[in-house]
């Protein structure tokens, strides 16, 4: 059997103090030995250099980091020059993305789908980067169709992506249906499941609003009803979450991609579940 791929996702804290915590949680995640980290990255401007910091510092810990780039609002020129300090950084890893530019910002730029950044990529960097793209079992919220974002997906794929991570679920039927049908499609590339801890229910429904990934009614009104009791909140989030995953490698996921909100125990406590 092949090796799973487990990797865990950050995003750019936003003051010193959120820094620090930061580098404790990666070094309780890096005792699990994931493939690499991987943080993310704000379109239209937002949050990029913590991005590049936070990467020098993963790098300079001895871990591998992976950068979010997303294309939407940027120049090939901007693009080009990240890539080359990235390459000069040693990262040899990158998930490639579109981006939602924040609503009232700018022009959508020079790019304007994910898989104009995947070939522009290759192009300027030929075989050096490991591309990961996104996939959405639940299909993308702007897709025009189901079918349209498989053949979307598979667009990105064609032009150079290796893998891909997918945005998170809470029902495994979308994401085997939707590895069925890329497979159909030819597109033979690993899908890795998104998996988003279950931490605090309104964080929770506000993302997945955000960016239609569907809470199941009955995972929705059973979170409902704990109210303010997060402690219920979590450790039933704990039971759905694991037993998703369980699911997931059991069906022949390659492995799992934690969304870890920059905190090392909801994914721990998933980990330690899983006896993995
Ligand atoms: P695309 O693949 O370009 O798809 C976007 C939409 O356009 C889809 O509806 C698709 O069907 C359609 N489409 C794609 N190509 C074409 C085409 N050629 N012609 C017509 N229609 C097309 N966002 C951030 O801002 N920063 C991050 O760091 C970040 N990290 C993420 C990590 C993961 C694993 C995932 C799943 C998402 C992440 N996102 C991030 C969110 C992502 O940027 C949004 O979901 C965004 O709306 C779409 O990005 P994409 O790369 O999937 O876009």
């Amino acid at each position: 059997m092949n090796r799973q791929l487990f990797s865990f996702e950050f995003f750019p804290p936003q003051t010193p103090e959120g820094a620090e915590k930061l580098v404790a949680v990666r070094k309780q995640l890096a005792a699990l030995h994931p493939e690499f980290f991987s943080v993310t990255f704000g379109a239209g401007g937002s949050t990029q250099d913590r991005t590049i910091e936070t990467i020098r510092q993963i790098k300079a810990e001895g871990y591998i980091a992976a950068p979010h780039i997303s294309c939407v609002g940027s120049r090939r020129d901007s693009i080009r020059a990240m890539l080359n300090d990235y390459k000069d950084m040693g990262i040899k890893r990158i998930v490639a993305l579109r981006g939602d530019l924040p609503s009232g910002m700018g022009s959508i730029g020079e790019f304007q789908y994910a898989n104009e950044l995947v070939a522009f990529i290759r192009e300027q960097t030929g075989d050096h980067f490991h591309i990961e793209v996104a996939a959405y079992p639940e299909f993308h919220p702007q897709a025009k169709s189901a079918r349209d974002d498989i053949l979307n997906f598979k667009r990105k794929m064609a032009a150079g992506a290796d893998s891909a991570i997918t945005q998170y679920f809470y029902n495994a039927d979308s994401y085997f249906y939707f590895v069925e049908e890329c497979r159909k499609q030819g597109i033979t590339a690993p899908i890795v499941p998104g998996i988003m801890p279950i931490v605090k229910f309104a964080q929770l429904a506000r993302f997945s609003d955000a960016c239609g990934a569907e809470i199941p009614r009955w995972m929705r009104k059973t979170l409902e009803s704990f109210g303010d009791d997060n402690e219920s909140v979590q450790a039933f989030g704990l039971d759905v979450v694991t037993q998703l995953c369980e699911r997931l490698l059991a069906g022949g996921a390659p492995g799992l991609h934690f969304y870890t909100l920059n905190q090392a125990a909801p994914t721990l406590a998933i980990w330690k579940r899983l006896g993995l």
